[in-house]
């Protein structure tokens, strides 16, 4: 099953906060198994083309009064190491960063892709004037911005900076700026996210830290979305693989199209690369 992997996190524990480092090695087996040797960019890049990913998207996570302080710079340096398989995406504070859209700036200057906003890491709510100068800046480098929206189990997160109608006036104030809900608003929000993703024409949708058995419990429509949804894995804070969850998607009740869009299609589109069929990865099971 061939995929791209939206979301995933890299393994950096002396940049985790306590309590993260504490969740991602209690909820990981990757991690269990292969500990240390996660440091190393070749190795993960191996491991998750192993179970078909195609490329994988790697975030940073400037949250340093919550979840922790994985920054764009370790980000960009893991990217350089396989560059025709990660692709980096940066990570600005609006609290403690003192100019967060003119560092975004230099970011995609060298060679970011895209942008990671945690609201309830961060504690700001997504429709605050004073960060709109980091949208400005998406939404004129044409970078997807990725926003954590849903429940965590994290110390010190505040739901409520998640709570997706925050994100509706971007879509009137930056209409060309790409928002996807990470977490699809997970444990609150799910048909609010389903609506926004429907509604308006650059609202996505990304599955990470669902169960795929579930999603259409969540998004009943999923369907009817699937030109607005991308697949993720937060990996390695997840307890399957990435290859797991991507053919337990491919076993819904969807039609192929659909599932070859959510997979892979969608995120291509969205990180503008060619979309013509990867040469086959190697199957898992052999
Ligand atoms: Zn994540």
């Amino acid at each position: 099953m061939r995929f791209v992997d939206f979301h995933t996190h890299p393994y950096r524990p002396d940049d985790l906060a306590p309590g993260t480092r504490e969740f991602v090695r209690r909820i990981s087996p990757a991690v269990r198994e292969h500990g240390d040797r996660l440091a190393d960019p070749a190795f993960v890049a191996e491991l998750l083309r192993a179970q078909g990913a195609e490329r994988a998207v790697v975030l940073a996570e400037h949250c340093p009064n919550s979840s922790g302080n994985v920054r764009t710079e370790t980000v960009l340096e893991i990217c350089r190491q396989v560059p025709d398989f990660f692709l980096p995406f940066a990570s600005v504070d609006p609290n403690t960063d003192p100019e967060p859209a003119a560092l975004l700036r230099r970011y995609l200057d060298d060679g970011a892709v895209g942008l990671k906003l945690y609201p309830s890491y961060q504690f700001f709510y997504p429709n605050e004037r004073r960060v709109y100068p980091i949208y400005e800046v998406a939404q004129e480098r044409r970078i997807p911005v990725l926003f954590h929206i849903g429940s965590s189990v994290l110390p010190n997160t505040r739901l409520k900076f998640c709570d997706p109608i925050h994100l509706d006036d971007l879509a009137v104030d930056f209409p060309d700026l790409v928002v996807i809900m990470a977490h699809g608003g997970r444990g609150f929000w799910y048909d609010a996210c389903a609506f926004l993703a429907a509604h308006h024409p650059n609202f996505y949708i990304d599955v990470t830290g669902l169960v795929p058995s579930r999603l259409l419990a969540h998004f009943p429509d999923l369907g009817r979305i699937a030109d607005k949804v991308v697949f993720g894995s937060d990996w390695p804070a997840m307890p399957r693989s990435p290859g797991e969850n991507a053919a337990a998607i491919a076993a819904l009740p969807l039609p192929p199209d659909a599932v070859e869009k959510i997979l892979r299609r969608n995120a291509l589109r969205l990180l503008r690369l060619d979309p013509a069929p990867a040469a086959p990865a190697p199957d898992p099971g052999a």
